[in-house]
């Protein structure tokens, strides 16, 4: 599927906005278990979107967006989560930065679709810029999963959740 510039432009807002959102929700659940560390990289997660949202708006100003369906960018929850349980299941700093991981790479595979159809140039450039943006969020998540003690229960069952990023 190949993406016009405004329809792309739409779809980057949307998702910068959506991952603020998630990760400042993230931030104050670790934040009132007592798990300073992980809150803090939520927070910091929070801010990068927000400042990416912000560029790709100021960017996308002399054009009109067009309206996005919730699916096309909302994060998607481990198949297990699903109301009050979803919620202790993501208390655990381990699950709740695979969640994240998970909808990185899902962005960033967005981005690398993207650029793989454009046929525009400025196109081509921004989701290429935008895709590497992603991987570099899903490394640094990567490195604080890798030193986050594992929980009894995860979601390995959802290959997704694994997914290498290279
Ligand atoms: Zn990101």
């Amino acid at each position: 599927m190949s993406y016009t510039l405004t329809e792309f432009l739409a779809h980057a807002v949307a998702m910068e906005q959506e991952a603020a959102d998630r990760y400042l929700e993230l931030a104050d659940m670790m934040e009132a278990h007592r798990n300073d560390a992980v809150a803090e990289l939520f927070r910091q997660m929070n801010r990068f979107s927000i400042m990416h949202r912000d560029s790709i708006l100021e960017h996308a100003k002399p054009h009109a967006l067009p309206r996005l369906n919730a699916w096309e960018y909302r994060w998607r929850s481990p198949p297990e989560v699903g109301g009050e349980e979803g919620f202790d299941y993501l208390l655990e700093p381990y699950n709740a930065l695979r969640y994240a991981r998970q909808n990185e790479v899902r962005a960033m595979k967005y981005y690398r679709s993207v650029a793989a159809e454009a046929q525009d140039e400025e196109l081509r450039r921004m989701a290429g810029e935008f895709a590497a943006e992603e991987r570099e969020h899903a490394q640094s998540l990567d490195e604080w999963i890798a030193r986050t003690p594992r929980p009894s229960m995860t979601w390995d069952e959802d290959p997704e959740s694994h997914e290498p990023i290279d």
